[in-house]
C-alpha cells in the first residue's frame, strides 16, 4: 500500500547537477546519481492513484506506480523486473526522455510538482546494473526462424532482444563502424555515456543477436540477398535526413554546417579519446568543425540544437548564440492551450543551456555572411512573426530589426525530413510518404515480410517511442513467424501521443 501522503510531507527534488565549472572540462554526464535515500524519498511522493495518468503519457505502458512503490519500500530487485517488463532500455529513457509521464503525473495538477519518475527509472536501471539484474536471458530453444534487423538505433536493437528472446535468430546490419544509432554518434557523451550502451550490446550478443557493422544494407549487400537469407526483414533506419535552407544566401559558405555533421565528429572523438579533452573534431574528409575560439551560431531549438551546444561548450568556443525562429515559450503550462496531461509547450531548459550561450527568440537568419575569402563570418538575422495557416508557416519581417551577429561556425538544427533516400527503400519496395517517413499497414508491414518501426516510419520522434515502435513491431514479427505465444505490443502504427487538439 503505497504512501498517500508522501507528496504532502516531501517537495519534488533532484539530484544537483556537477558544477558547470567542472563539468565543461570533460565529457562525462551531467547528473550524479541520486543516491538511494533521495530516490526512495521521491518515490514515496507517487500516490499510486486509482486512474495513473502517467501510463497515457507514455507509450511503453510502463507500470509507474508500481515500481515507485517497489522502490520506496526497497524492493530493488522487484523493481528492476516491474521496470524491465515493459522497457528493454529504461538507462537510456530514464538519462534521456523528456518525460511525457512527468507531464501526464496527476500530482503536476494545477502546476504542481510531478513525481521524479524519470529519476526514479534510471536509478532502478543503474541498480539492475550494478547488481547483476542485467544478466543475459537467452530463449530457452530457438525456433528455426531467423531475422534481419535494418538499423541498430533503439527501435532497432529493441526489436532484436524482444525477438531473439523469443528464440529467433537475429542479425543487426548497421552501416556504421559501431552499434547504437543516434545513441552511439548523435547524443553526447554528457547526456549519455557509451559504457551504458556497450553493457546492452554486451547483454543482447550474449542472447545470441548477432551484429554486422559496416554494412549498408542496399549499397554493400542487396535487400534480394537478406530477403533470401532470412524469413523477415525489420526496416529501422531512423530519420536522418537533415532539413536545409538552401535558399539563404550564403549557405554555401565554408563554415555552415547541418548540426549532424558536428555532433558526429565531436562524438568520435570523444569516442576514441575516452573521457579526457578530445583532440580536434574534423569531418570524414579531414576539414576541421570546431568549436574551439570560434563565435558559434546554432540554428533551432530542440534536442540536437542544445546538444551542440553542450558540445560547442566542451569544445572551447568564444561564444555561442542560439536561434529559435519562435518566440520564447512561457514558464508554466498554459492550460488553454495545452490542459493537463498533455505535454505543454513551455520553454526547456537543458543543462547546457545553464553553461553558457544567449538564446536568441522570434528571428530568422537573412544571409549567411562571407569573410571575402568564402569564409562564414557572420549571421545577419532579423526579428519575425510566425504564423501558420492550413498547416504551412508564413513569416514576416519586422522592418529595421536585422542585426548581424558573429560567427566562424554556423550549425543548422533545423530539424529532420524524414528517412533517407537511399537504395535499400526501392529493393524493398517501400517509399517514403509525404513527411518522408515509410507507412507501416496496422501489423507493422511495409512490404510483405517487410516490417518498418521507430524513427523510420514515425519520422523523427524520441528514443521512448522507437523502443516501444520496436517492441510492436517484434511482436508482429512473432506472430508472422507463428511463433508460440504473444509478445507484448504497447503500441500500434497509428498511436500518437497525447493531445488535446
Ligand atoms: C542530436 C540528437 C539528440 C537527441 N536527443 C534525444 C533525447 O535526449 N531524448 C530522446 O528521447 N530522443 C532524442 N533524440 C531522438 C532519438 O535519438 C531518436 O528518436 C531515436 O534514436 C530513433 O531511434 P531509431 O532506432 O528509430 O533510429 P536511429 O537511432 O536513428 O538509428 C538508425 C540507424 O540505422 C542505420 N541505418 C540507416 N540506413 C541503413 C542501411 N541502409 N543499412 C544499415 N544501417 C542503416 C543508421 O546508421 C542508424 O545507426 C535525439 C536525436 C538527435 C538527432
Ligand atoms: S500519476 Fe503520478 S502520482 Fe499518480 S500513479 Fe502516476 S506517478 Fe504516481
Amino acid at each position: 500500500m503505497p504512501d498517500p501522503n508522501g507528496f504532502l510531507r516531501y517537495d519534488r527534488r533532484l539530484p544537483a547537477r556537477r558544477p558547470v565549472p567542472v563539468r565543461i572540462l570533460d565529457w562525462r554526464e551531467v547528473y550524479p546519481p541520486a543516491g538511494e535515500e533521495l530516490i526512495r524519498e521521491q518515490a514515496t511522493r507517487c500516490m499510486d492513484c486509482g486512474i495513473p495518468f502517467c501510463h497515457d503519457g507514455c507509450p511503453l505502458g510502463n507500470r509507474i506506480p508500481d515500481w515507485n512503490d517497489l522502490v520506496r519500500t526497497g524492493n530493488w530487485d522487484a523493481a528492476v523486473e516491474s521496470l524491465h517488463a515493459t522497457n528493454n532500455f529504461p538507462e537510456f529513457t530514464g538519462r534521456l526522455c523528456p518525460a511525457p509521464c512527468e507531464a501526464a503525473c496527476v500530482l503536476g495538477l494545477g502546476g504542481q510538482q510531478p513525481v521524479t519518475i524519470k529519476q526514479v527509472e534510471v536509478e532502478i536501471a543503474d541498480a539492475a546494473a550494478a547488481g547483476g539484474g542485467l544478466d543475459p536471458r537467452p530463449a530457452p530453444a530457438p525456433t528455426g526462424r531467423s531475422v534481419a534487423v535494418v538499423g541498430s538505433g533503439p527501435a532497432g536493437l529493441a526489436a532484436a532482444q524482444q525477438l531473439a528472446r523469443a528464440g529467433h535468430r537475429v542479425t543487426v546490419y548497421e552501416r556504421d563502424d559501431a552499434t547504437g544509432g543516434l545513441l552511439r554518434y548523435g547524443i553526447p557523451d554528457f547526456k549519455l555515456e557509451k559504457r551504458h550502451v556497450d553493457r546492452r550490446l554486451a547483454q543482447l550478443a550474449a542472447e545470441g543477436v548477432e551484429f554486422r557493422t559496416g554494412v549498408h544494407v542496399g549499397v554493400d549487400v542487396t535487400a534480394e540477398r537478406l530477403r533470401a537469407e532470412h524469413d523477415a526483414v525489420l526496416l529501422a533506419c531512423g530519420a536522418l535526413q537533415g532539413r536545409d535552407t538552401p535558399e539563404t544566401p550564403g549557405r554555401a559558405l565554408r563554415g555552415v554546417h547541418q548540426a549532424m555533421s558536428h555532433l558526429v565528429a565531436a562524438n568520435r572523438v570523444v569516442a576514441a579519446s575516452g573521457a579526457g579533452r578530445p583532440a580536434l573534431a574534423t569531418l570524414p574528409d579531414g576539414t576541421p568543425i570546431d568549436a574551439a575560439g570560434k563565435h558559434v551560431v546554432i540554428i533551432g531549438g530542440g534536442d540536437t540544437a542544445a546538444d551542440c551546444l553542450g558540445v560547442a561548450h566542451r569544445q572551447g568556443a568564444a561564444g555561442v548564440h542560439q536561434l529559435d525562429l519562435y518566440p520564447e515559450p512561457p514558464h508554466a503550462r498554459d492550460a488553454e492551450r495545452d490542459p493537463w496531461p498533455t505535454w505543454p509547450w513551455v520553454l526547456r531548459s537543458y543543462p547546457a543551456h545553464e553553461e553558457g550561450g544567449e538564446r536568441v527568440f522570434a528571428v530568422a537568419v537573412q544571409e549567411f555572411v562571407d569573410d571575402g575569402t568564402g569564409q562564414v563570418k557572420g549571421v545577419r538575422i532579423a526579428e519575425v512573426t510566425v504564423e501558420k495557416r492550413d498547416g504551412r508557416r508564413f513569416l514576416t519581417v519586422l522592418p529595421g530589426t536585422e542585426r548581424e551577429l558573429p560567427a566562424d561556425l554556423v550549425l543548422l538544427a533545423i530539424g529532420f525530413e524524414g528517412t533517407e533516400e537511399q537504395p535499400l527503400l526501392a529493393q524493398f519496395g517501400v517509399t517514403r510518404n509525404a513527411r518522408g517517413a515509410v507507412d507501416a499497414r496496422p501489423d507493422w508491414q511495409a512490404a510483405d515480410g517487410v516490417f518498418v518501426a521507430g524513427d523510420m516510419h514515425r519520422g523523427a520522434s524520441l528514443i521512448v517511442w522507437a523502443i516501444a515502435e520496436g517492441r510492436a513491431a517484434a511482436a508482429a514479427i512473432h506472430a508472422y513467424l507463428g511463433g508460440v505465444g504473444e509478445l507484448p505490443a504497447p503500441v500500434d502504427p497509428a498511436r500518437q501521443p497525447l493531445a488535446a487538439r
